[in-house]
């Protein structure tokens, strides 16, 4: 399954099912075409899934063409000079194994070869952003902390292999079933070489600066422990259910207050190095957050580990 070539043509179902919207767009009556907001939402829900770098589409591979063939979540950059970065990003999926970590199955180009394309399984339910909001109901603590335990496993994992992830947030904690999820967008992911500990970020990037610690912030420099951080914020999105209102930069911009432009990350870094932490979600136990709180020590050297996370959860969840 890993290592079959993708020599098919992909197929993607989805055009069929946009025929209605496309009709929509191209009515007569100016007034009734839909707004953007709503395409957006429409192609969310047929599967096209937009990310900060790449555009995820759901495709059919079906090499022999008869309808046997399988879904598959196909990744293609949004610019041409960032396929390099796609490039990377594939070196490091492919070498991946874990329940916990979305799997690779191969490789593509468009008309033309230009661009490579990523081919990964299809995780039918999204990432946790679109998933928890929706089904609130139907999901209840032990669940969480039962996604909880999963990403720990999936990050002592990479962490065993050398990778830093450096992108760990729920909008990249992909859902297969209610009780399983699986750690996708290895687009920032870096190896770390046996002689070093972290790893220096020499190109600027857009980068999820809610989600890192002091020391990426301010030194550029990425521990295991900075994943560890960004596990603690992933973890608050969790436990409140990714709700859009108490998303990390809306709690941070309440409690700090807006500002424009490179002054948000001066304040950011400010408040942190002051102290400042996100405080308990209304929905999250006392002893979740504890466990959260220890992610976000502000020495990396004095976080919790990947290792006593996964102990501490098995422990709840007995
Ligand atoms: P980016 O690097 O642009 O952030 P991601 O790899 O995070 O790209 O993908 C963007 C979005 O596409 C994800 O947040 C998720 O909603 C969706 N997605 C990504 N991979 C898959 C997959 N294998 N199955 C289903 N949906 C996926
Ligand atoms: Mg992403």
């Amino acid at each position: 399954e890993r290592f079959y070539e993708v020599c098919g043509t992909l197929v993607t179902p989805s055009i069929s099912k946009l025929a209605d919207l496309i009709s929509q767009c191209m009515n007569y009556d100016p007034k009734k075409r839909p707004f953007f907001r709503a395409i957006v939402r429409e192609l969310d829900e047929k599967g096209i899934y937009h990310g900060n770098f790449g555009m995820v589409e759901l495709c059919l591979y079906d090499p022999k063409g008869d309808q046997t063939g399988e879904l598959v979540a196909v990744k293609s950059l949004k610019t041409e000079n960032e396929s390099s970065n796609l490039r990377r990003e594939i070196s490091t999926i492919r070498n991946l194994y874990h329940e916990n970590i979305v799997k690779y199955k191969g490789i593509c180009n468009d008309e033309g070869g230009a661009n490579i394309k990523l081919i990964m399984e299809y995780l039918p339910a999204g990432s946790l952003k679109e998933y928890l909001p929706r089904n609130k109901s139907n999901i209840d603590q032990k669940r969480l902390l039962l996604y909880a335990l999963q990403i720990c496993q999936g990050m002592e994992y990479l962490g065993s292999q050398n990778y830093i992830h450096r992108d760990l947030a729920a909008r990249n904690i992909l859902v297969e079933n209610e009780s399983l999820v699986k750690i996708g967008d290895f687009g920032l992911t870096k190896s770390i070489k046996d002689d070093k500990e972290y790893y220096k970020v020499t190109e600027e990037q857009d980068s999820p600066v809610y989600w890192y610690a002091p020391e990426c912030l301010i030194n550029r420099k990425f521990y295991k422990a900075s994943d560890v951080w960004s596990f603690g914020v992933t973890l608050y999105e969790i436990m409140s259910y990714c709700d859009r209102e108490n998303s990390p930069p809306q709690v941070f911009l309440k409690s700090i207050g807006r500002s424009h432009g490179q002054m948000t990350m001066t304040r950011l870094v400010d408040a942190l190095e002051k102290g400042w932490r996100m405080p308990r979600p209304d929905s999250c136990p006392e002893m979740v957050y504890t466990q959260i709180r220890r992610c976000w020590s502000h020495a990396p050297e004095n976080r919790v580990d990947f290792n006593s996370l996964i102990k501490e959860f098995e422990f709840f969840l007995t």
